[in-house]
């Protein structure tokens, strides 16, 4: 196979994945009947879904001991015989995720036992070789359910709406970093915005990413796990990239006492517009008013601190 992605070899990598492993065929034909409801976010519409089967990733336990107490699910000498590697850019290995979100969804995995770290370069490298998807990271503290082994994900790129977003309010005639405060919009949440040109400011833009952070809302310390980053190529040919630092991996209302608890717990999915809610009763209870109290508890409401900002745009 060659590393470029087409929709034709994205359908049938995922046909014939299916077609070898019942479980991962179950899971995928499930998700057609979850069922969604849309969310009003001011200038900004997303969506709830319904999705029992992500109950495993939403309720991951995340913290050291838990990680190091299990055989890593990412490793290849743990995964399911069923499953089929396809090795692509660099050596990282192709993977078509059972516990899909969206119809297209894949888990990309680096060959070794390293650890989340950092937001990977070769994310921009993925995202030439797939045009029609969206390459996407959780930091290792923004929903990352194997902190301890570094992966991205892929999805097609019309499925999220903050793909839109950015390309919709950040020109491509702006190549660099941007704000979404400097959107003028009604936003939930804030987020850095870039336009990649093809030159060496392009690649001052893209390194950028490397040295994003998040800061712990419960101690103020910066913290390189707490983001999300998206790359894919836009409608004008050109890289962009959407990084969302964040301030906690869930919000408050997952630790509400049992009866009041919302199992909510955001990825780079959830960020990019589609809360995914595993329980029947908080899919019906996370409405327009709690969906922006979610994003407000987990990422910056108002705006992004400026020593968030001045490590994009110095
Ligand atoms: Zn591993």
């Amino acid at each position: 196979m060659t590393t470029r992605l087409t929709n034709e070899s994205i359908n049938s990598l995922i046909e014939e994945q299916l077609a070898a492993w019942p479980e991962a065929k179950e899971n995928f034909f499930r998700l057609g009947e979850c069922r969604r409801h849309s969310v009003d976010l001011g200038d900004w519409h997303g969506a709830v879904q319904l999705n029992p089967a992500r109950i495993r990733s939403t309720g991951a336990k995340v913290d050291a001991r838990s990680i190091s107490e299990r055989p890593c699910f990412l490793c290849e000498a743990n995964r399911p015989k069923e499953q089929i590697t396809v090795p692509w850019i660099s050596g990282w290995q192709l993977l078509v995720n059972p516990f899909p979100i969206l119809p297209v969804h894949f888990t990309i995995v680096h060959p070794g036992h390293v650890a989340q770290a950092e937001i990977p370069l070769e994310m921009a490298a993925m995202a030439e070789a797939a045009p029609d998807l969206v390459i996407f990271f959780n930091g290792a503290k923004a929903g990352a359910s194997a902190p301890d082994h570094r992966h991205v994900q892929a999805v097609l790129k019309s499925e999220l709406p903050l793909v839109r977003l950015a390309e919709q309010n950040h020109p491509s005639s702006r190549g660099g970093w941007m704000s979404s405060d400097e959107f003028g919009l009604d936003l939930p949440f804030h987020f850095m915005s870039a336009v990649v040109t093809p030159d060496t400011d392009g690649m001052k833009t893209l390194v950028r990413c490397m040295s994003a952070f998040g800061i712990d809302k419960t101690d103020g310390h910066e913290d390189a796990g707490l983001l999300n980053a998206f790359m894919w190529i836009g409608c004008d040919v050109l890289l962009r990239i959407v990084v969302v630092p964040r301030r906690a991996h869930r919000p408050d209302c997952w630790y509400a006492p049992d009866d009041e608890r919302i199992m909510v717990s955001p990825g780079a999915i959830d960020m990019a517009g589609i809360l995914i809610t595993p329980m029947e009763k908080d899919f019906q209870q996370v409405d327009d008013a709690l969906g922006r109290r979610i994003y407000a508890d987990v990422a910056f409401a108002n705006h992004l601190p400026e020593q968030i900002k001045s490590r994009f745009l110095s």
